[in-house]
């Protein structure tokens, strides 16, 4: 009896957690150099405590240190180093979803930062590629290419159908970057600029719900979270139908209110009031706050806001070395990144406006655009919220780019206000990057 008892207990302990699933915890690789006595590897990932998706994992994190000790190439350098984090993104009963970021700092050569992403089969303990996700028929492709062009056209992004249709061949018959979470399938894409080189990919999220006959039967149902984790921000998210209060109308006033120097612990209440009046704005970060208000971040994205770079720490960018210039803004970008799952920013702000044909180029070659302002309310001179809340809606017209600062308790107030009296007056509040877009800019 007894021992039905606690087979019984047993049982229902185990039932209550997810089929063959303990909590993931986390296992650390590191090796010392011979030559310097340092760490030359921190590898961190996650234990599934399950033989088959460890072993998976293993022979994952061993290709990180394989390539590392390759590029090594047998020479110790004091400063080399590799570390790799992960973030769990989903944990299902379906699928599970790993993001891995990792660092490789080899003396004498760019900094190479990456970011890869493991989808697992919970069920089979296995790793998924996307053909074994995706139906990898013609039917499916026109249905995935029809979805991504018409959510891509209604953004302004794609400028013929054709481009996108191409990318999506090249992408399909090579796609090893892809995610899923409990609600939908992300694609790594650049609707800018169709390649499959790694650089400037956005991750596009599409919701299951739209994907019958794409996604194979047993990954068109919608997941459950079985562990807390730290879900992926898309850049794009297509769902139907598209969420009310989104739909810029090309013929009605718009103007996009910026704040630089953040996030800030003002910058949540600034959100609040985009929200409540169904508005957008621009944040142009500096990279050095990213992790600390990474919350902040992501909120921002998620209710449709738009973040930009704003250098790591503020320099005068005319000031520095073409190397500090690419830290100032790569190092951000890829905070950013790590800080949000993906999300990779399309503007960047040099502080003060403070550009030149180096700094000009370098954005441009690096898939930023330079995004200034035509209204400066000078908030950081004056503390006054009257003063600013005038200054905002004396220069309020269609086209404007207004330059405000959410670290000053006066620009807030100001911003609160003028959010609701803009909105009053029919403005609409849009990111820079759809006011580029709508007025050809
Ligand atoms: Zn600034």
């Amino acid at each position: 009896m007894m021992a039905v008892v606690l087979l019984l207990i047993a049982f229902s302990i185990i039932a209550l957690r997810s089929p063959g699933l303990t909590e993931i915890t986390t296992g650390r690789k590191t090796n010392v150099s011979k030559a310097t006595f340092l760490k030359n590897y921190t590898v961190h990932y996650p234990i599934f405590h399950d033989a088959a998706l460890d072993a998976i994992i293993s022979r994952h994190t061993e290709e990180y240190i394989a390539h590392f000790e390759k590029r090594l190439a047998g020479k110790n350098d004091i400063r080399d180093h590799l570390t790799v984090n992960y973030e769990a993104n989903h944990v299902g009963t379906i699928t599970t979803s790993i993001t891995f970021i990792s660092k490789e700092t080899v003396s004498g050569q760019p900094d190479v930062i990456s970011s890869q992403h493991l989808v697992l089969d919970m069920q089979n303990k296995k790793q998924l590629t996307a053909q074994d996700v995706i139906a990898q028929n013609l039917s499916a492709r026109q249905t995935l290419a029809k979805l991504l062009h018409d959510y891509f056209k209604q953004a302004g992004v794609v400028s013929s159908p054709l481009e996108l249709v191409n990318l999506l061949e090249l992408q399909l018959a090579d796609l090893h970057d892809f995610s899923l979470d409990a609600h939908s399938l992300i694609l790594y894409l650049n609707p800018h600029q169709p390649s499959i080189t790694n650089a400037g990919l956005a991750p596009v999220a599409i919701d299951k719900s739209l994907l019958g006959g794409v996604l194979y039967d047993t990954y068109t149902k919608p997941d459950s979270d079985v562990q807390p984790a730290d879900p992926l921000v898309a850049s794009y998210h297509i769902q139907s139908p598209p969420p009310a209060g989104n739909i810029i109308n090309p013929d009605g006033r718009m103007l996009a209110l910026t704040f630089d120097d953040g996030p800030d612990n003002l910058t949540p209440s600034v959100l609040d009031r985009l929200d409540t009046y169904q508005s957008h704005a621009t944040f142009f970060v500096l990279g050095h706050l990213v992790d600390t208000y990474k919350a902040t971040l992501q909120r921002a994205i998620r209710e449709g806001s738009e973040i930009g770079n704003h250098s790591w720490n503020h320099p005068d960018l005319r000031s520095l070395s073409p190397a500090e210039l690419e830290w100032q803004v790569g190092a951000t970008q890829a905070a950013i990144q790590v800080a949000t799952g993906g999300y990779t920013p399309r503007l960047m702000r040099p502080p003060y406006g403070g550009t030149n044909s180096l700094v000009a180029h370098y954005l441009e070659t690096h898939g930023l655009r330079q995004a200034l302002w035509n209204v400066d309310t000078d908030d950081w001179r004056d503390r006054d919220a009257e003063v600013i809340y005038n200054r905002i809606m004396a220069n309020a017209a269609d086209g404007r780019i207004i330059l405000l600062h959410d670290i000053h308790p006066t620009s807030v107030q100001a911003a609160l206000r003028a959010i609701r009296d803009l909105k009053a007056q029919g403005f609409q509040l849009v990111t820079a990057s759809d006011l580029y877009r709508y007025r050809g800019m």
